[in-house]
């Protein structure tokens, strides 16, 4: 049997069964594709329900605030997938009559999509015969074909995507798309993948020489950069103070606090930051309440966060910041550890009511 008749034979009977694959919806389609493209489908399936809900068409996506999203977004992190989600709604609504163009090359115009996302669309969707290659496609393949060629290279990038397009399905491109998406987060993992389960295991050359583990190849050239925020969760009567964060950065649109981002050549206990937080917000005394450390990681990044609760009792000035009671905190778009701050901090002030 060829190779694309193995994945859909198999596929036929093994698909994973989630609530975009129901219908053919480009609208559904293109949200489960957005959500997993950085997200397993066990942490993404219940934001897509999440946002569904929220949301059942694209119209009530576009004519919403980049704010709900943010929100319902909160904590899956690489906030530009919601931030595109929203700009290509409403790009959809205002300019295409709410409409999603039905081609690979019109897809790929759209804001948030690049070429493994109009492939999965427009085959899964129309029918068009265009293979989508992403991390699990590198795998199986690399394993099957045994091929050393690092899957992160100009030349790796060239090989693959010209090795899936010579084997996709030229009668059911979708299927074959989705199958493929199966094996490699089902069976052919990239640690203890089952090859005992696997339909490609007779022709797969990983597996008669014993160099599965050794596939595939990758460039190591991430480099980690360290971060260190300081931030202030300043209350004053009953509020806290918070900002959105408009620059070209991480979690941009997300609100945080009062912030002094330091580097490694200062060194933290040599600054004085009761006085850089006078510098940010007119406040005459500043009492640290509680401190704490987070740590989070980010893909290029490690943030070294601490955040030092104040409560001020007079502030002359707050400058750029909005004040937000708990209420409103629940409402707002914040990173990950500034949610956890909040949690542990309401918790323990509800404690000692
Ligand atoms: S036989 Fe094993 S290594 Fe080969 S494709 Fe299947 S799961 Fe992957």
């Amino acid at each position: 049997m060829e190779f694309s008749s193995i994945i859909l034979y198999w596929y036929l009977k093994n698909q994973r069964d989630f609530p975009w694959r129901k219908s053919k919806s480009v609208y559904k389609v293109w949200l489960s594709e957005i959500i997993l493209q950085q997200t397993q489908t066990s942490q993404g399936l219940s934001y897509y329900n999440k946002i569904i809900n929220a949301f059942p068409t694209i119209k009530e996506l576009a004519e919403d605030s980049e704010e709900k999203i943010l929100k319902l977004w909160q904590g899956l992190g690489y906030y530009s997938r919601a931030r595109n989600l929203h700009y290509t709604a409403k790009h959809i609504q205002n300019n295409l009559n709410g409409v999603f163009p039905n081609d690979y090359n019109n897809l790929i115009k759209l804001k948030g999509i690049g070429p493994y996302t109009a492939a999965a669309i427009s085959s899964i969707c129309f029918n068009e015969k265009r293979a989508a290659v992403d991390g699990n496609v590198y795998r199986i393949l690399a394993r099957v074909f045994n091929i050393y060629t690092p899957i992160n290279s100009s030349t790796g990038i060239k090989t693959f995507q010209e090795l899936a397009n010579s084997l996709i399905s030229e009668t059911n491109p979708g299927d074959y798309n989705q199958g493929l998406m199966d094996i490699g987060a089902t069976i052919c993992r990239p640690k203890s993948p089952k090859c005992n389960l696997c339909p490609l295991k007779s022709i797969c050359i990983a597996y008669d020489n014993n160099t599965i583990n050794d596939l595939p190849v990758k460039i190591k050239k991430i480099k980690i950069k360290q971060r260190y925020f300081h931030y202030f969760c300043v209350e004053y009567d009953g509020e806290f103070l918070m900002k959105k964060r408009t620059q070209q950065d991480i979690w941009k649109n997300l609100y945080d606090f009062p912030i002094i981002e330091w580097t490694k050549a200062n060194k933290e206990n040599e600054i004085d930051y009761k006085e850089k937080l006078k510098s940010i917000i007119a406040v005459e005394t500043v009492n640290i309440k509680k401190k704490k450390y987070y740590e989070h990681k980010l893909t290029h990044q490690k943030l070294n966060i601490t955040i030092e609760y104040i409560k001020v009792d007079k502030i002359i000035n707050h400058n750029n910041f909005i004040k937000v009671n708990r209420t409103q905190i629940e409402e707002l778009p914040v990173p990950k550890p500034i949610e956890r701050f909040f949690k542990e901090l309401f918790n323990s002030l509800d404690c000692k009511v």
